[in-house]
């Protein structure tokens, strides 16, 4: 089966998106009925206080973590419906993570950490996996530091490994929890700009949560949440 989408149309959309956390006696309701769509090729950003449900709304897009209810369609598959396996495949192949605190594993070179996740894919050969760690690098500025570890790095250094790790394997989508809440105003701008660089030139989406507001104002869309509403 060809999959072919085009630049613009929609690709995951969702709908009455319900998550409720059961904390003991209580339930903290994360997503109230959450409906959006994202078109292929659009940078967005999800912009919202601390426990507004931002990460929980990015962990249902990423088949990290399953709704209540509510319908999320990718590339027009119904998630809900998908096995737990087809779901890791679903993960595997379309997605890449980058997150708020890199996640980066320490005792790997720089180069061994962006190739972890290409690992799992046995369709991919060794000398394609070479080649992808390569170019992901060389895409985001890291090229000479290949064999370097983490804790040689700086954070915004780090952040850029992670975009690599998340690009490499060739993810149609790139989901990334406030990417810059731990780096500097001048490297959050920094990564912004990269992130930017790589949704036009990879023609990657990329959605994003942040509390950042010097960063919502580089962005062409904004989807607003508050208590696990979308306010847009
Ligand atoms: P944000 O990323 O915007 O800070 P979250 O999506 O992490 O918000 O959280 C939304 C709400 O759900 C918050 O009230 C949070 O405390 C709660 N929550 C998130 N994850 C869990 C969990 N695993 N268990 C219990 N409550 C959770
Ligand atoms: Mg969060």
């Amino acid at each position: 089966m060809t999959n072919v989408t085009k630049t613009g149309e929609t690709f995951v959309e969702l709908k009455g998106i319900v998550k409720n956390y059961r904390l003991g006696q209580t339930v903290v309701s994360a997503l109230r009925g959450v409906s959006l769509q994202l078109h292929r090729g659009e940078f967005t950003a999800v912009i919202g206080a601390s426990g507004s449900g931002k990460s929980t709304l990015l962990n249902m897009i990423g088949c990290i973590d399953d709704p209540d209810s509510g319908s999320i369609k990718f590339d027009g598959v119904e998630v809900t419906q998908l096995s737990d396996d087809a779901k890791s495949h679903l993960r595997n192949q379309k997605i890449g993570f980058i997150f708020q605190s890199f996640n980066l594993v320490p005792v790997l070179s720089v180069e061994e950490n962006v190739e972890l996740p290409l690992l799992i894919n046995p369709t991919i050969s060794v000398s394609e996996r070479t080649e992808r760690v390569a170019s992901a690098l060389a895409d985001v500025g890291l090229s000479s530091f290949m064999k370097n570890r983490p804790d040689q790095l700086s954070g915004g250094q780090r952040q850029r490994v992670a975009i690599a790790r998340a690009l490499a394997g060739n993810p149609d989508l790139v989901l990334a929890d406030e990417p810059t809440a731990n780096l500097d105003s001048q490297n959050s701008a920094k990564i912004i700009d990269l992130m930017l660089e790589l949704n036009s030139k990879r023609r990657v989406t990329f959605l994003f949560s942040t509390h950042d507001a010097n960063l919502m104002n580089r962005v062409s869309r904004i989807v607003n949440i508050q208590d696990g509403v979308i306010r847009t």
